[in-house]
């Protein structure tokens, strides 16, 4: 891999991956290849013995999976990284390798919703036993350590809340207790927010999100400061199967070269969305990193470069708020996921959180009038007009002075 360690983030997202493809190729080729032929006898055994390097079998290692793998271990100032076939291959990967029955695991309350079920299910049924606590307040997580806790797993921002825990704190915190610190980055890709240099073990992304950004792959990644994790994982990694496919790791890479100026778009689009929200008379909170209201806007600025394009509303309409504002809007689209170029929003009461009950989302803290904006590339001002002609089909809707058939 190249050495990128003076270049700008620019232009290590651009250049980052294997030094030289073959035919002097500008753009990693996609080894579309299940296998690879060796030499000779010999070959065969010293590749499987690990004397030389080489690829043998694509679940092992292909080099185009490995390229985006480089290039992404570089953005985060990591060692190397090991490419899964989704977020939640690369977290179960991550919890299968570091866990064992008897284990125990500190975990931050607001994280993807699979993420706590894994916890909460399989991990459980192996003898793992998780306490999820805010980890907002770094103190909860010291409270809440145990002589066996061996993983302290946090997502910041977190989901959907978007609250922001002390990377920097809880690592510290970790550390003293000898516990490996997991940072679930998704929210805020290695272009605004880098843990491993902040004092984390090992960062994972969902590649489905901003690192892919264009929303039309799914895939996840690991990335870790040292050859021995990386060799425990990929082992992992190896014999449960989760890994990433060539075609759609090549797609990843392609979408890595825009990321810094991507992210910025979002920044820059997310903040002007966040500001015109807060003003609205219907919008009961906005949550944004970069408004000064948000709880912890200090944190925030010490420990990420952008505050990202994630906007958590509360309606004062509640439920039926939400649905009309659901079925109003023209341009962001109706769409769980995030992070691609295209503005997407999301009510959880009315559709991903609708099944499980009014009571149930209470118990989860989604609350009726809770929306979810993944803000996208597009030009600010369409997208506010957007938002503003469907919140004022709300509006007249609350009033009840039009039957609004929506
Ligand atoms: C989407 C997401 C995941 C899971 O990723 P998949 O690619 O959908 O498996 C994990 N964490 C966060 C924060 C996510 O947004």
């Amino acid at each position: 891999m190249k050495s990128h360690k003076n270049l700008g983030f620019q232009t290590k997202c651009v250049h980052s991956g294997i030094d030289e493809y073959e035919f002097g190729a500008v753009v990693p080729p996609i080894y579309q290849t299940s296998t690879f032929k060796f030499r000779d006898v010999k070959h065969g055994a010293s590749l499987f013995a690990g004397e030389e390097k080489g690829y043998i079998y694509t679940r092992m290692l292909n080099p185009t999976v490995e390229a985006m793998e480089n290039a992404i271990a570089a953005l985060e100032g990591g060692h190397k990284a090991l490419g899964c076939g989704s977020g939640m291959a690369a977290i179960s990967t991550i919890f299968i390798t570091l866990l064992q029955s008897g284990d125990h695991v500190v975990c931050s309350s607001a994280v993807y919703g699979p993420t706590t079920t894994v916890l909460n299910t399989i991990m459980k049924k192996y003898g793992v036993e998780t306490t999820f606590v805010d980890s907002s307040d770094s103190e909860n997580v010291r409270k809440a350590i145990k002589p066996n806790t061996k993983v302290v797993y946090i997502e910041t921002p977190g989901n959907p809340t978007l609250c922001i825990s002390n990377i920097e704190e809880i690592s510290k915190i970790a550390h003293e207790h000898k516990a490996i610190v997991v940072v679930d980055n998704t929210f805020m890709s290695p272009a605004l927010q880098n843990p491993l240099l902040l004092g984390a073990d090992i960062v994972m992304h969902s590649l489905t999100k901003f690192l892919n950004g264009h929303a039309d792959v799914v895939g996840g990644v690991i990335v870790v400061k040292d050859e021995e994790t990386y060799k425990q994982f990929r082992k992992t990694l190896n014999q449960l199967g989760g890994v990433i496919d060539p075609f759609n790791a090549f797609l990843v890479h392609r979408g890595l070269k825009t990321l810094a100026i991507r992210m910025e778009k979002h920044c820059q689009n997310a903040q002007r969305i966040a500001e015109w929200l807060e003003t609205h008379p219907l919008v009961e909170s906005v949550k944004y990193p970069g408004l000064k209201t948000h709880p912890h806007y200090q944190v925030g600025q010490k420990q990420h470069k952008g505050p990202g394009g994630m906007i958590t509303i509360e309606l004062k309409g509640g439920f039926e708020a939400g649905r009309v504002m659901m079925n109003s809007v023209k341009l962001f689209q109706l769409a769980v996921s995030l992070g691609g170029v295209e503005s997407l929003i999301q009510h959880p009461a009315s559709m991903t959180h609708f099944s499980m009950g009014k009571e149930a989302r209470e118990e989860a803290r989604i609350t009726e009038g809770l929306v979810r904006i993944s803000v996208g590339i597009e030009n600010v001002e369409d997208l506010i007009d957007d938002l503003a002609q469907a919140l004022a089909k709300v509006e007249q809707a609350m009033s009840g002075k039009v039957e609004v058939h929506i």
